[in-house]
């Protein structure tokens, strides 16, 4: 049980996430590997003295370099950490997703396509049946990011707008990683503790993360999706009452045409908004994962 005072100081920092560093505290996480600043790895030493951190001595990827800041490894475990940074140094990120305690089949479906593809999300949305917020990663893409200068200005750019959820952008996940299926037993366990983790120790933010995650979300890309306060009925049409946040850089006349409506039809060919029964406009779609819901409840299955 951490102390309260701990805890206090715990919730200024930014990077690693909370529940990360929680994880890894407690012991239901084996290592964490986040880019931070000097400050930042100075201040968890203090706060949890035990833990083993180390400059691993290079950048996550070229767009880490936000605030010019060095990754760092964590663990209770001074062994894993170090086995962590000789792998590192042997094969690069290689191995990197089997040390941060990421599931098998999981890592499998990481390792076989793109990170930053589409793709990828359609494929793990395809092979679930019942989707938990619990497994939601989909806005926690700092880590993917395609190493491409306009990576970094895009971010920029998401964080400006989104400023009213500053204190959660970057805690907007209870699992780490791509899922192979939004059910994948393996992630939804590993998603439910951190999830007790954070309820334990900072009830109010834990509800306000479930919250964000817990909605249908209508996905196009890394950078492109509509998040709606809304339900999707039994004929896979969503009724929603609004767009909320977290907003992304889909094109802002796109999401006004989305407000003035109330519900989505969406196929492999287009997606259709509706206002009530009148058809208000149609978006034909490149390709059928050129925009489709991930239905994340409020459940946990
Ligand atoms: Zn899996």
């Amino acid at each position: 049980m951490l102390k309260k005072e701990k805890l206090q100081k715990l919730k200024l920092i930014n990077r690693p996430a909370l529940h990360e560093i929680l994880g890894v505290a407690e012991g239901s996480k084996p290592a964490i590997l986040d880019a931070m600043s000097v400050d930042e790895e100075k201040n968890i030493h203090k706060i949890f003295p035990d833990l083993y951190i180390e400059n691993i001595g290079k950048k996550l990827n070229p767009t880490s370099s936000i605030n010019d800041v060095p990754m760092y490894v964590i663990s209770k475990d001074k062994k894993v950490a170090k086995d962590l940074i000789s792998d590192f140094t042997k094969n690069g990120f290689k191995n990197i997703n089997k040390f941060l305690g990421y599931p098998s089949c999981c890592i499998e479906h990481m390792n076989s396509q793109n990170p930053w593809s589409r793709k990828i999300i359609y494929e793990s949305c395809k092979s679930s049946k019942k989707i938990s917020f619990l497994t939601n990663n989909l806005f926690n893409f700092r880590g993917r990011l395609k190493p491409e200068k306009n990576a970094l200005k895009k971010m920029t750019i998401y964080f400006q707008k989104n400023d009213q959820i500053a204190h959660l952008l970057l805690r907007l996940n209870f699992i780490s990683h791509i899922p192979c299926s939004y059910d994948c037993k393996k992630s939804t366990v590993i998603g439910k503790e951190t999830y007790n983790l954070l309820e334990k120790y900072y009830p109010k933010l834990c509800l306000e993360i479930r919250s964000i995650l817990s909605k249908p979300v209508l996905f196009f890309d890394l950078f492109k999706w509509i998040v709606f306060d809304g339900k999707i009925d039994k004929d896979m049409n969503l009724h929603y009452k609004k767009i909320v946040p977290p907003v992304s850089l889909i094109d802002s006349k796109l999401i006004k045409t989305f407000s003035s409506g109330d519900n989505i039809k969406v196929n492999k060919k287009s997606i259709k908004v509706y206002k009530g029964k009148n058809l208000i406009y149609e978006y034909q779609k490149k390709d059928e994962i050129d925009g489709f819901i991930i239905n994340f409840q409020d459940k946990i299955f």
